[in-house]
Order: C-alpha cells, then sequence, then structure tokens
C-alpha cells in the first residue's frame, strides 16, 4: 500500500502523511450540489475536483467509499446570512412539487457527471430520505446540552459549545471576527448568541415541505443534514471530509460543531477544499450572474466563446490547474488547453502505430523516471498540472520514437501504454480513447494531405508541396519527412 500521499489538510493548514483510520478502507464524504436548479460549469469543477481525489486513492489501492450527498431539503443561509427555501422558490416558480424540481435537475446532474466522466459515488444520499437520522443528532445535540429550541426552531448554542470545544478551527475566525459581519437576520432575537445557528426550523406557511419532528412541524437546517448523513454511512469520525472552498467558513465549521456537539468528534481526520473557477477574476456564481452552464460550452451556444469545447478537453483544462488553485475560465485558456490536450491525444492514440525495434535502456530509463514523476506528482496533494508537464514529456518520446529518432521495444511500448492508461486515462479520468472527442477522425484526413502532397511532389509540383506544408504549420500541424514516409505532428 502506498503511504507516500500528502495531502493538504485545512484544519491544520499544511501538508499531512495520508494515514487512512482504517486502511485499506477509506471514507471521502463530499457535499453535493442543492438541486434546485442546473449546476453551473463553477459548481462542476468542484465535482470533478474530487473525482480525481477519488481516483487516485483508488488507483493506489484504497478501498474508498465515498459519499456524495443531494440537498434536496432544508433551508439554506446564501452568501448575505439570509435563510432561504430555494428548492421551494424553484417549485413555485416552475409550479412542481420540490421533489419534482430535484428530480428534473438530478437527471441532468447525472448526464453531466457522466458527460465529464466522472465516476459515480457509492452512495448520493438524499436529505429528503434522512429525516429522522438529522432530528436524532438534533436531539442529541439538545441531549449534551448544545442545542435549545424555541417556538418550534431549534438553535445550536454556540457559546456552550465553546466551553467545551473550540469553534471556528477550520476557518481560523474567531466568533469576534464573525459578528462584525453578522447583519440583522430575520429570526435573529429568537438566538441566545448571534453565532447560533438553525438545527430545525420551524413551520413557515411559506414552505412546501414540511416533516414532523419533536418541536412541531418544520424543516431541518442545512447544516445538520451532512452531520446525519456522513454519520450514518461512513461513522462518527471517518478519513476525508470534501466540499468547495466556499462552504470551509459556515457550513464545515458547523458540521464540525455539530459532530463534537453530539458525537463528541470531529467527524473527519483530513478536511479538503476545492478553489473556485472564475469569470474575469470572479469568483463564478448564480448571484452575480456570471455564469454558463456546461452545455453551452459544449455546444458552442455561449456567446462568451468562440467554438464548442468537447468535455474532455474541458476537463483537461481543470486538470491543468491545481485543485487548491484558483482558475479563471476564458476563451484564450479553453483554446490554448484544447491545443495542448490535442498534442497529447494525438500521440497517445499513436503509440500502437510505433515499430518495436531493439531495447533502448535509455529509454527505459527515462520512462520508468516519467512513471514515478508521475506519481510524486500526485503524491503531493494532487498536484495534477506537475503530472501534465510529466505527460508532455512522454508524448515528446512516443513521438521520436513513432518518427524513428529512438528506437522503442515491445517493453518500451507497453511501459508508454501503461503510463498513459494509469495517469491521462485513469487518474486524471481524461477519456482520449472515446472516438466522439475529436469529432473528426484527424488521423484520415492527414492522410489524405500527406498523399496530395506525396503526389505534387513526384510530379515536381513542388510550389503546391511548400504550400501544403506552410499552410499546416500555420493551422499548428508539422509534417515530418523520413526514410519510411512522412508523419505529422501537432506542434
Ligand atoms: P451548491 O449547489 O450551491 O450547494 O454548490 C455545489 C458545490 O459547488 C459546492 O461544493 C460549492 O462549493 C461549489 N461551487 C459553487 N460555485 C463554485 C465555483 N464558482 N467554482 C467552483 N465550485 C463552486
Ligand atoms: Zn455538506
Amino acid at each position: 500500500m502506498n503511504t507516500t500521499l500528502h495531502l493538504y489538510n485545512t484544519l491544520s493548514r499544511q501538508k499531512e502523511k495520508f494515514e487512512p483510520l482504517r486502511p485499506p478502507f477509506v471514507g471521502l464524504y463530499v457535499c453535493g450540489p442543492t438541486l434546485y436548479n442546473e449546476p453551473h460549469i463553477g459548481n462542476l469543477r468542484t465535482f470533478i475536483s474530487f473525482d480525481m481525489i477519488y481516483r487516485y486513492l483508488k488507483y493506489m489501492g484504497y478501498q474508498v467509499k465515498y459519499v456524495r450527498n443531494i440537498t434536496d431539503a432544508g433551508h439554506i443561509t446564501n452568501s448575505l446570512g439570509e435563510d432561504v427555501d430555494n428548492i421551494g422558490i424553484a417549485a413555485r416558480l416552475e409550479q412542481m412539487q420540490p421533489l419534482e424540481i430535484v428530480y428534473k435537475y438530478n437527471l441532468k446532474f447525472q448526464l453531466l457527471t457522466k458527460t465529464f466522466n466522472l465516476l459515480p459515488p457509492n452512495i448520493e444520499p438524499t436529505a429528503s430520505a434522512h429525516i429522522q437520522e438529522q432530528i436524532e443528532i438534533i436531539e442529541k445535540i439538545i441531549e449534551n446540552g448544545f442545542g435549545y429550541s424555541v417556538n418550534g426552531s431549534v438553535y445550536f448554542d454556540v457559546k456552550k459549545y465553546m466551553e467545551k470545544f473550540p469553534y471556528g478551527i477550520l476557518s481560523g475566525r474567531n466568533v469576534d471576527e464573525l459578528e462584525a459581519e453578522t447583519r440583522a437576520l430575520q429570526g435573529q432575537e429568537e438566538k441566545k448568541f448571534f453565532a447560533d445557528f438553525g438545527l430545525w426550523k420551524r413551520f413557515d406557511p411559506n414552505d412546501m415541505q414540511i416533516w414532523r419532528s419533536p418541536w412541531g412541524k418544520g424543516n431541518p437546517g442545512w447544516h445538520i443534514e451532512c452531520t446525519a448523513m456522513s454519520t450514518k454511512y461512513l461513522g462518527k469520525t471517518f478519513d476525508i471530509h470534501g466540499g468547495g472552498m466556499d462552504l470551509k467558513a459556515v457550513h464545515h465549521e458547523n458540521e464540525i460543531a455539530q459532530n463534537c456537539g453530539a458525537l463528541g468528534i470531529n467527524p473527519a481526520k483530513y478536511w479538503l477544499h476545492s478553489n473556485m473557477l472564475n469569470l474575469n477574476g470572479k469568483k463564478m456564481s448564480k448571484s452575480l450572474g456570471n455564469f454558463f452552464m456546461p452545455f453551452e460550452l459544449i455546444d458552442g451556444t455561449s456567446p462568451l466563446f468562440s467554438k464548442p469545447y468537447e468535455p474532455s478537453v474541458i476537463r483537461f483544462f481543470m486538470m491543468m490547474g491545481h485543485y487548491r488553485s484558483e482558475l479563471d475560465i476564458s476563451d484564450e485558456a479553453l483554446q490554448s488547453a484544447e491545443k495542448g490536450y490535442l498534442r497529447l491525444v494525438q500521440s497517445f492514440r499513436n503509440i500502437s502505430k510505433i515499430t518495436p525495434k531493439t531495447p533502448n535502456e535509455t529509454l527505459w530509463n527515462q520512462l520508468l523516471q516519467i512513471e514515478a514523476d508521475c506519481k510524486k506528482a500526485m503524491d503531493d496533494d494532487f498536484n495534477t498540472s506537475v503530472c501534465i508537464a510529466q505527460l508532455f514529456e512522454l508524448a515528446g518520446l512516443i513521438n521520436k520514437s513513432l518518427h524513428h529518432e529512438i528506437e522503442a521495444s515491445d517493453r518500451e511500448i507497453e511501459k508508454m501504454q501503461q503510463i498513459v492508461t494509469d495517469y491521462f486515462e485513469t487518474v486524471l479520468g481524461i477519456d482520449y480513447q472515446d472516438k466522439n472527442t475529436i469529432r473528426f477522425d484527424l488521423d484520415s484526413i492527414m492522410q489524405m494531405i500527406i498523399d496530395i502532397r506525396k503526389r505534387a511532389r513526384e510530379n515536381k509540383d513542388y510550389q503546391t508541396s511548400d504550400q501544403i506544408r506552410d499552410a499546416l504549420t500555420k493551422a499548428g500541424i508539422e509534417l515530418k519527412d523520413s526514410k519510411e514516409g512522412t508523419s505529422y505532428e501537432i506542434i
């Protein structure tokens, strides 16, 4: 079992050696989408980042249980700290039942996850199917003295909690800082302390979803669902809890408080946060209106983009950045990612065309080094961008072997293919074999052009043959003439 993985733990603010609680098993919980509308490409980045993390853990040989919830119940605290029932609002707007809304957008979300080659989690539990578990956790919190009920609502008692546990350990913010940010909010007057947060919300005449509880009719607070479902499926403490960076300061902080308050322990040993996808330097979000949908990118219908992009190109673009770094999406950035992607894919698809020759010890050692460096990069807090740089090195060696600049035997050719399968396909999750990933068969088109140029040269029409070569160079394709014939390379 590989024990060389180091990951950045938000809790300790440093990279730590990954030591699972019960090897070879690993419990991974990721906060999933709230399905009141279609996930935008920013939301997708978070799920792609954790898909890569899940893939690498599996690749290392761990038996991972991956839980990603679906929020289909409860009130959410929005960026202004207001309590909103997004699913209820959408249900009213679209004149549907709340769970019809969730079903409609879940179909889209599932289609997206398949389109972008995300592996399915082991379970995708919904909040609405776990109301009883949420009520039980709230009861434990009250029993332990960290919760109180007022007029049919239940709040988490942050002051009481702070007598026994530190609050704000994830974001590093103390309650005084929080106070400065807190506005006069609805329901605030019921709380004993401004930082107390809702565990159960009493029935409001506008609510479209209502459940019975020991405190009367109402619905659960947003944070409690993750505590209930992570405990149910992964135990009271497990290995990795993940989510977008924007969930760190409130949602995850409160999940820790609830878990400690109910069960006396932090839910996760490692807290991982993926960074945001930005548009023009600003976090892409529904509330700012600076978002677009994944299918707009694929269909080329977004006015911000000059052309359609394949899902694997978009995924590759995301993998080019480190999951903890912000990433700015633009037409330019996608075009350059596409160029790199095509260079790699073209080269990887040509591995089977290399003519095996005698063993080449130097090449063999270079390949072993590339493989070791890919692993080293992934072991270093999932550094996909360094891993991709190594894959470009590999593409260079493949091209040289193909063009007879160096020799490769079966052993080296197999190693090339294995590195591509392991890292490009399995770990980064790029489905490069999918014929749809390149809309046209570049190989046949290039063969036709190469044949036309060959005929022109045979007829001593050097003007035409030079014209073809120059036009291709301009388009980013270089022709390579050798004794064996002409081949091409994307530059
Ligand atoms: P939501 O459906 O709003 O609960 O968001 C689902 C996930 O998407 C959460 O983990 C968020 O952190 C994440 N998210 C929201 N906006 C962005 C963004 N611009 N870039 C990356 N992740 C995001
Ligand atoms: Zn959550």
